[in-house]
């Protein structure tokens, strides 16, 4: 029997519960599970359990073990609260405090535990110096025990190896190799800071509150607003909304506060997409939200200023203008903001103004995975979930710097890697994770598709194909048999610049592991041939029967936060919420009785369409909503001119940006911590959203806003909360006929979740697919010259474009906060052939130029980039990176080719500033 301090555990408690309930596998488990309590300074569920500190220690049958590392047996007698056992932890105790000050959870136990500190004398040290040196971290290891929590974490959270045991007897502390800790290799995801129990290791947000002597009185749990992860994110607020009201898993106040409104700090919370971790944009990069910038009140441009002016007068000029042009306007909706948002957006143009001019920046990102990944197998979204990173035996990686990109996804990767999933990564650059990788295939920029067949040739060469899925669930194998041959990897070796070696390699460690599962991200998509690309990574998975079960499938690593539920609610102008086609007469007919109101049926226009339209002087006006798109979209002299063009602009925003700056209205909008609803993440799990903070100064929440445009140009909604807009849209999409904000209040569903008690769907396509005959296509696809190269001339380099860790997209949140101060410029990272050749070294600033334009970049030397290639991100207005990318699109997605343009480099003078 298993008992502790005489109370019987049951047997069935130590198995895996059918019911979910998590079994006990320690003896601390079984300790905790009665609310026993006993003391584990070293001890935390995200980590593993090591038994330094001892304080854990019990009697089992008589016998002294530490707790937390010892396996449960259904047939102990365990005992915590022994006479021996209150001495010895009180003894252990005061040797802690004779060696260290420690504060936070400890100090509090052992005052628990009696401890004076007066038994043994305090063992003089020379006090260290706390260390400062990183913009959020900060390091007082007077208070350090060595419990060794941050190693682990760092160790088996992140994967990044930064802390270590150094020294010897009264010598040992924690380090980092020497230096200040703003020189390691630290990613700033703060878990050492969130796991640290003594304050030895803390962060700028916990020593603020602590000066201010603010306690939080809220923990509201929302979603990350930054990428497509969609992290869970326990917010620990101080001070109450007016109006504000606990919904699920909020905790209330316990009194309204006197205190204004203000985040304290960011935990991750327990979810299974993020199991608590952040990075240094979900943790850190909050205190946008009250920067001095924000917009707080409507403007309107008079005298060709812009300038203050009451919601009243602004909601009327805006719904006055569109009336004047419709249907010649258009709606650039936002994947920033929220579903219900997104929903309303298109349901206003298309039912109030009566037109399909409806896109959302899927346009410039995934578009090509959704175009792709709908013609292959059906859906254009991931096919299975981040859980399955920890069931696959290969991941093929392909165009993604995860790492950097999606964080909290990179480290999931770095764990599976480190625990045996073997890591196969397509990518032109040196990566971290290619440096981690057992097969890096390092092709030459614009090759994706020669590479891909040439695996997919290897397959077929060397019989590795599943040929009982090929027969019973796919089209055209016979075809893409014979068409496969011309890609041999002998034969494409010229062209991705990839050993034939390697190319087989890889393909035998995919084709032949037991799941082989795919991830991929925007340097396969944002290319001449992104969808066709995706088509061919489909290809590989449908030839090894890679898709439709655990542990495999292909996997669009979505960017924006909700890019992926934009594209979701219609924010498209050839489909309508749900994927549906609004010339289809039962959409028509569902969508009318719903909405009142008819779908037009004439195409709409795409983003770089509308663009085109309105430089011709057809279109007339845009709605732009949540997009900064003079500095992130591509050949932003044209997107500029197209704006100019128009005869009215409205932008809502948070921020000002280029694009509000030529903007005939601007509108305040409210940032997600700001406002409720959901967002979708990059698996199809639709999460909530929840207010924190009020809105600051007359901004709104930009559901109301649009709502209250919808109201001013003669279409009244009668909304009054988020969740009443998902119930309509549970009504007109059928995948999401099971969803309600109160279904979504723990961990979010999963779509398709096509009735109510549905509960999601983790795994599409597991017995067919959504096409004709239920059959996914094996697609022949020849690769093609990128125009690109057409501009190409002697000398120039080619030119990447991305993200790095610390920002998002075009910065607007992050520059406004410590994350500035960790990167605070664009990078052009240039190989040391290169440099050489140029005469250009680390820190010197250059410029870019090319027949789109010019652009400036501040080099780093590195082997990360191929001779012959530079990388450099776009967060930095003054780096004017988009300048230079071109007017080259995807063939079928018209997503801009962001991956690929050549440019020549010129050093400019250190005096030249860019
Ligand atoms: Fe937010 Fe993405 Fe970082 Fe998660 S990984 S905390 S979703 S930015």
């Amino acid at each position: 029997m298993l008992t502790v301090n005489g109370k019987v555990i049951p047997p069935e408690r130590l198995a895996d519960a059918d019911d979910g309930g998590v079994p006990l596998k320690t003896v601390l488990d079984a300790c905790r599970a009665v609310g026993a309590e006993v003391p584990a300074f070293c001890h935390e569920r995200r980590v593993s359990a090591a038994g330094h500190c001892r304080m854990c220690m019990v009697e089992v049958d008589g016998r002294c073990v530490p707790a937390c590392h010892t396996a449960l047996r259904a047939d102990m007698r365990i005992e915590t609260e022994t006479p021996r056992l209150v001495a010895f932890r009180r003894d252990l105790g005061e040797l802690v405090v004779s060696e260290s000050s420690p504060g936070g959870r400890v100090e509090a136990e052992l005052s628990a535990l009696g401890v004076t500190g007066e038994r043994y004398p305090k063992r003089p040290k020379p006090p260290l110096v706390p260390d400062i040196s990183h913009p959020y971290l900060r390091f007082s290891l007077d208070a350090c025990i060595l419990c060794r929590l941050c190693v682990r974490a760092c160790d088996e959270i992140q994967g990044q190896f930064v802390y270590a045991v150094e020294g010897r007897g009264s010598s040992t502390r924690i380090g980092w190799g020497g230096g200040p800790f703003a020189e390691t290799d630290c990613k700033s995801c703060g878990a050492c800071a969130s796991i640290c129990p003594t304050g030895a290791i803390s962060d700028r947000d916990r020593l603020r509150a602590h000066a201010d002597g603010l306690v939080e009185d809220r923990v509201v749990r929302t979603t990350c607003s930054y990428c497509g992860v969609g992290c869970q994110l326990e917010v620990h607020a101080v001070g109450t909304p007016p109006g504000w009201r606990p919904t699920g898993l909020s905790e209330p106040p316990s009194a309204r506060s006197p205190i204004s409104e203000r985040v304290l700090r960011i935990e991750g919370a327990p979810s299974p997409v993020n199991h608590e971790h952040t990075c240094v944009k979900g943790r850190y990069a909050h205190t946008f939200v009250h920067h001095e910038d924000r917009l707080r009140e409507p403007l309107i441009r008079k005298s060709g200023v812009l300038t203050p002016a009451s919601w009243d007068e602004a909601l009327t000029y805006v719904a006055g203008e569109l009336l004047r042009h419709a249907p010649h306007v258009a709606m650039l909706s936002s994947s920033r903001c929220t579903n219900e948002e997104n929903y309303l957006a298109q349901k206003w143009f298309r039912g109030g103004l009566g037109t399909n001019n409806v896109d959302c920046c899927a346009r410039v990102c995934h578009g090509p995975s959704a175009a792709g990944m709908r013609r292959s197998v059906g859906t254009g979204a991931a096919t299975n979930s981040l859980a399955d990173l920890e069931r696959a035996d290969v991941l093929l990686l392909s165009g993604s710097n995860t790492t950097e990109s999606h964080p909290v996804t990179g480290a999931r990767i770095k764990q599976a890697a480190l625990k045996g999933m073997r890591l196969i990564v397509v990518d032109p650059r040196r990566t971290e994770l290619a440096r981690l990788a057992d097969v890096h295939l390092q092709l030459n920029p614009g090759t994706n598709i020669a590479l891909l067949n040439s695996l997919a040739a290897a397959i077929v060469d060397e019989g590795l194909c599943n040929r009982d899925f090929i027969d019973t669930r796919t089209e055209g194998f016979e075809a893409f048999e014979t068409f496969i041959q011309a890609y041999l990897p002998e034969r494409a070796e010229a062209t991705t610049g990839v050993p034939a070696a390697r190319v087989r390699k890889a393909a035998r460690m995919y084709a032949s592991a037991g799941r082989p599962m795919q991830a991929h991200g925007l340097g396969m998509t944002e290319h001449f041939q992104g969808s066709e690309g995706v088509m061919a990574l489909c290809n590989l998975a449908l030839l090894v029967g890679a898709i439709g079960r655990e542990g495999v499938g292909v996997n669009p690593l979505r960017g924006q936060n909700n890019v992926q539920g934009a594209a979701d609610m219609g924010c498209q102008p050839d489909l309508v919420t749900g994927y549906q086609r609004p010339d289809d007469p039962d959409v028509q007919t569902r969508f009318g009785s719903i909405w009142g109101r008819p779908l037009p049926t004439s195409k709409g226009l795409t983003l770089p369409e509308m663009y085109e339209s309105a430089r011709r002087g057809d279109l007339k006006a845009m709605f732009i909503f949540g997009e900064d798109v003079v500095q992130t979209d591509p050949d932003v002299k044209q997107v500029e001119a197209a704006l100019k063009a128009l005869s009215h602009l409205t932008v809502l925003e948070i921020f000002p940006s280029r694009t509000s700056a030529l903007a005939h209205v601007v509108l305040p909008g409210a940032s997600f911590l700001e406002k409720d609803g959901t967002f979708t993440n990059g698996e199809r799990r639709i999460q909530r959203v929840r207010q924190v903070l009020s809105p600051v100064g007359d901004a709104r929440p930009d559901w109301q806003v649009l709502c209250d445009l919808m109201g001013a140009t003669g279409w009244t909604q009668d909304y009054r909360h988020p969740a009443d807009i998902m119930d309509e849209i549970a009504r007109v999409n059928p995948s999401f006929a099971g969803v309600s904000h109160a279904r979504l209040e723990h961990d979010g569903l999963q779509w398709p979740v096509p009735s109510i008690g549905h509960a999601g769907t983790p795994i599409l396509h597991r017995s067919s697919f959504p096409l004709p005959g239920g059959r996914a296509r094996l697609v022949c696809i020849d690769a093609l010259p990128s125009p690109s190269f057409a501009t190409r001339t002697p000398g120039d380099v080619l030119l990447i474009t991305g993200r790095v860790l610390a920002h998002y997209n075009s910065g607007s949140m992050t520059r406004r906060t410590d994350n500035q101060r960790l990167e605070p410029t664009d990078r052009l990272e240039l190989n040391p052939a290169d440099a050489t050749a140029r005469g250009l070294r680390t820190g010197d600033r250059v410029r870019l130029q090319n027949p789109f334009g010019e652009a400036f970049g501040v080099v780093e030397v590195t082997e990360r980039v191929p001779p012959g290639a530079v990388f450099m991100s776009f967060h930095q207005p003054e780096s004017e990176t988009n300048h230079v990318t071109s007017d080259v699109m995807d063939r079928l997605a018209g997503c801009p080719e962001y991956k690929l343009v050549p440019v020549s480099l010129h050093p400019l003078p250190a005096t030249e500033s860019p």
